[in-house]
């Protein structure tokens, strides 16, 4: 057993089985703090470490909502779960495009992973780290930008059996963990995510300013079992092995974005990468890096582009959501 698994273990034989969120939020922590996961040689890839086109339209995006809402003179620009810190990097390198808004930006990460965080101020030196988005100051607009964060916030599962749900918990048998009770059908609840939601939103209603939430998900309520784990860019079992595979489970946008109208924020329609991506030019900005290329490289960067927006690749399973202040203009990327 993994030194997780151990611990978890003995909880559960100490007091019994544990929600599925619990041992998710467990498995996400341990997995994190020791690793960098991304690319080629690691468990999976994200879009900012599949192209740098991808921060630098979201830089775009931003620089542009600062620009229509009276460019306030400082803004806190937050990136949730800021992996290897790439995305940052490159959105920055796109800012100065603006540079009355690359004065602006104050960069304030919210990371849990000292490995990451490691990896991040190789990238982004002037960043400011939290553990939380309560610690980030308050009183000053906020642009926040969260790729795959979410998924890896925890989910809870239930299953049906008897006319009602009950809660799917994770127990112990002859030293492996097993689902309590088994059955079929299940469904996800994500409390934790929208209480996550309704935290941006309340920042974004008090100080001013706008959020873009990218994930793969689905405009719920919808029925399943969609925890799963990656090792080595392969599914793994999320039993196995406690802390050694990332875990991440579908993210339920309709209950982010219940959430975050609750607090009085406006909240966009749910877009799809793909044309979210390309309404924003991703496909002149392919144009523009390719001019100076050789055919090699120019190929890399036409099948980047093809990953991030084809609906078959990353571009309909990945969906976007913004949240605005209310006296904030309409972001752009999501139809008129
Ligand atoms: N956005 C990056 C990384 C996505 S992986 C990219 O697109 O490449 C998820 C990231 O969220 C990691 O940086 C992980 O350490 C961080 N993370 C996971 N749970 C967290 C939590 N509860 N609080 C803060 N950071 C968390």
């Amino acid at each position: 057993m993994t030194p997780l698994g151990r611990k978890l273990a003995a909880e559960i034989e100490a007091r019994g089985p544990i929600g599925v969120d619990r041992y998710m939020a467990e498995c996400v922590a341990a997995y994190y703090a020791g690793r960098d996961p991304f690319g080629r040689g690691g468990d999976f890839t994200t879009a900012p470490e599949i192209s740098q086109m991808f921060g630098e339209i979201i830089g775009l995006w931003m620089a542009d909502l600062w620009d229509r809402a009276g460019r306030p003179a400082r803004v806190n620009l937050v990136e949730l779960g800021p992996g290897r810190g790439t995305l940052m990097a490159d959105l920055l390198r796109a800012a100065r495009a603006l540079p009355a808004f690359a004065d602006a930006i104050r960069v304030h990460f919210v990371e849990t992973s000292p490995t990451l965080r490691a990896a991040q101020a190789q990238r982004v030196p002037a960043a400011t780290w939290h553990n939380d988005l309560a610690e980030v100051p308050q009183g000053t607009p906020l642009l926040v930008i969260a790729n795959e964060f979410f998924d890896a916030l925890p989910i809870r599962q239930e299953v049906y059996f008897d006319g009602a749900w009950h809660e799917r918990r994770i127990g112990i048998a002859a030293d492996n963990f097993i689902y309590i009770p088994k059955g079929d059908p299940i469904r996800e609840t994500a409390p934790a995510r929208a209480e996550y939601a309704t935290t941006l939103a309340n920042r974004i209603a008090a100080d001013g300013g706008a959020a873009l939430l990218i994930d793969y998900g689905y405009e719920g309520p919808a029925e399943g079992d969609s925890l799963q784990a990656l090792a080595a860019h392969a599914a793994a079992d999320p039993l196995a092995a406690p802390g050694e595979h990332d875990l991440t489970a579908h993210v339920d946008f309709t209950a982010l974005a219940e959430a975050a109208r609750a607090a009085g924020v406006h909240v966009s329609p749910l877009a799809l990468q793909g044309p979210f991506l390309l309404a924003l030019g991703i496909d002149a900005r392919a144009e523009r890096l390719s001019r100076s290329l050789d055919p090699e490289a120019r190929h890399a960067i036409a099948g980047a582009m093809r990953r991030l927006t084809l609906p078959q690749a990353m571009g309909s399973l990945f969906k976007v959501l913004a949240f605005t202040h209310k006296d904030w203009p309409e972001p752009a990327g999501f139809g008129a």
